[in-house]
């Protein structure tokens, strides 16, 4: 069991976390119960599952697992069942607890995955279709080893470009709510392009948030920036703005926890940036 000992509740109610792992990820650790023991600690209202479902077929693969049982088994989508009925069986379990627990996914988007996006969708209907984009031409750009390989061959310029593109793309296929973690390079291409990637994604939102408006696709606020030690929010404050005055819709917070102890992490700031929290209750 994990120590959640730690977990100081938030002070205002209504507040829900739609971005969360759990050890069906392969990079995550920490049981499903214990996520929501978690989230009741923090005083969550809601909270919705979004493990990782990555099948790249052109990328190394190292990511193509889910987690059964403590083994990692090759990505597919009946292996998810396990993790949705497990997911059901938390909701039914929670809810007389007073927190409502959600099924979603976060699936790795690649190109030509609109087939396997569909299927997944409509075995499990979800409540919840985030899709994560990791990856400039099936290289990964937000893992440590990987990043540096992924920006080698890629100006600046050149790797905007290819990371806006393939969020329009995902938004075009119209099976996923939303986008997560919204320039995600950030994480690593401040170190590889230095200070010239600061504000160097504004030649490309008025495309993208047009195409997002379009297809009715959302953007969450996703704080993990914030425990990576960059300082910000996916996106940046910058670009919530720009997104929400373009008329992008902007609903959900997400930690993007990938252990129990960081559920809800710094949504008491954050949770102020979205409009369906009932604010005003501080104990
Ligand atoms: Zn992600
Ligand atoms: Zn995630």
């Amino acid at each position: 069991m994990s120590d959640l000992s730690s977990i100081e509740p938030i002070h205002i109610e209504g507040v829900k976390d739609y971005h969360m792992h759990c050890d069906y990820s392969f990079d995550a650790s920490g049981t499903i119960e214990e996520y929501c023991e978690s989230a009741l600690r923090r005083n969550l209202a809601e909270i919705c599952f979004t493990t990782h479902y990555d099948n790249n077929p052109n990328s190394d693969g190292r990511d193509r697992f889910i987690r059964i049982d403590g083994e990692l088994q090759p990505t597919s989508i009946d292996r998810l069942g396990r993790y949705v009925d497990d997911v059901h069986a938390a909701a039914e379990k929670y809810y007389v607890k007073g927190i409502s627990v959600k099924l979603g996914v976060e699936f790795g988007w690649y190109r030509g995955c609109e087939e396997e996006a569909l299927k997944l969708k409509e075995k499990y209907n979800f409540d919840y279709m985030l899709c994560g984009i990791h990856e400039i031409d099936n290289i990964s750009f937000c893992s440590k080893s990987d990043f540096e390989k992924c920006f080698a061959d890629l100006s600046l310029e050149a790797m905007l470009k290819k990371y806006f593109m393939q969020v329009k793309e995902a938004s075009d296929i119209k099976l996923f709510d939303t986008i997560a973690h919204f320039c995600y390079y950030y994480k690593y291409a401040k170190k590889y392009y230095g200070d010239a990637i600061e504000k160097a994604y504004e030649p490309y939102l008025d495309s993208v948030f047009t195409t997002l408006v379009k297809n009715g696709t959302e953007l969450e606020i996703n704080t993990s920036g914030i425990r990576h030690g960059i300082e910000r929010y996916y996106p940046n404050i910058d670009i919530i703005n720009k997104a929400k005055k373009a008329g992008v819709k902007i609903i959900h917070l997400g930690s993007d926890a990938h252990h129990p102890t960081q559920v809800g992490y710094e949504f008491e700031v954050a949770a102020s940036m979205v409009p369906d929290t009932i604010t005003g209750c501080e104990e």
